[in-house]
């Protein structure tokens, strides 16, 4: 009796046709504009990519511009107070990149004499620097034929093989296997990243212009009204009492939360942590990937007790966005 194969060892077993030539036509004719298309420094691809892993290009765009005036190289950064590296990253979130940037700069200062490695396995050994960051790197800034596999080319390669259950193993198989050796590995890295941000996104596929649609699985199939299999992350409602202290002449009390945990290292007014939810409103919901933060803000004039430092301007240090629209809700948002 013969052993039935999966649809991915089968894929894996048959010759696949890559549509490389219609879609690196595509992406030639339709790249956007950016800033990080125009370099093949490891250290501006680096911060890009970092940036970009979770937040939106139009976010991005001004901060990358900043963040070179402010740290112009991996040494500027390297000694530079933490502190101003997250006020550096404030708007962008997950600041855990942030400090991941920061740790890795030092690490390429003692490790690397300063220079961004361009060996794949020291580029991955960075701190917050993944296999697909690394592929990106490595590719745009080395010439090395590494595969790049983030959310959006995950997305495209389960279309095209119409593999919505693929893991991430059977992707990177996919992954490396789809590239066409004759071609620039940066090119078609980015071009596929480029097609799942702009042609092939989640909720809208548009099929009807896209460059490989002869050769896709799941092309005209409404795959974008389907249910995702994505597990739905469970949020976890928390009830947080926000003290605010302020003073006419001293300005607003302020304290560093600590290195771990939600909001690390950034500054903000004491916070308690309440055991359950108070029976008013809270002033202020704020929502984050795994949590629902419930603010309860009590208003003091009072000397405050707790450890902390008053703020004239609290422009000069990172808060969260939270505090941020917390505080423009009771107009403490104009000092300094
Ligand atoms: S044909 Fe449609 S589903 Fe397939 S890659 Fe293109 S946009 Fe995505």
């Amino acid at each position: 009796m013969q052993a039935s194969i999966s649809p991915l060892k089968s894929l894996m077993t048959n010759s696949f046709s890559v549509p490389c030539k219609p879609l690196l036509q595509w992406y030639r004719a339709n790249l956007r504009e950016l800033p990080w298309r125009h370099t093949s420094d490891p250290y501006q691809i680096w911060v890009s990519e970092i940036m970009l892993q979770q937040t939106q290009v139009k976010t991005v765009l001004p901060r990358y511009q900043q963040w070179f005036q402010l740290f112009p190289s991996i040494q500027h950064l390297a000694v530079a107070p933490l502190d101003d590296v997250l006020k550096a990253w404030e708007g962008l979130g997950y600041y855990r990149r942030a400090r991941f940037i920061h740790a890795a700069a030092q690490q390429i200062i003692a490790k690397h004499d300063g220079v961004f490695p361009e060996q794949f396995d020291a580029i991955v050994n960075l701190p917050g620097i993944g296999k697909s960051t690394a592929g990106a790197i490595a590719s745009f800034c080395f010439d090395m034929n590494t595969p790049v596999l983030d959310g959006n080319v995950k997305r495209v390669l389960k279309r095209w093989h119409e593999l919505p259950e693929a893991t991430d193993k059977q992707l990177w198989r996919l992954a490396q296997t789809a590239i066409d050796t004759s071609q620039k590995f940066a090119t078609w890295n980015q071009a596929m990243m480029e097609l799942g941000a702009t042609m092939c996104q989640a909720h809208r596929a548009q099929c009807d212009d896209c460059p490989v649609s002869k050769h896709c699985k799941s092309a005209f199939s409404n795959i974008e009204k389907q249910p995702s299999n994505k597990k739905k992350t469970a949020v976890k409602d928390v009830f947080w009492q926000i003290n605010l202290h302020t003073h006419p002449d001293k300005g607003l009390w302020l304290q560093q939360r600590p290195n771990k945990g939600i909001w690390a290292s950034l500054w903000t007014p004491p916070i308690i942590e309440l055991d359950t939810r108070p029976n008013v409103e809270p002033c202020y919901i704020h929502l984050l990937t795994h949590r629902r933060l419930h603010f309860y803000t009590i208003q003091s004039k009072s000397e405050p007790v707790s450890k902390g430092r008053w703020v004239t301007d609290i422009t000069d240090l990172a808060l969260p966005t939270g505090i941020h629209r917390l505080l423009s809700k009771y107009h403490i948002n104009t000092m300094g």
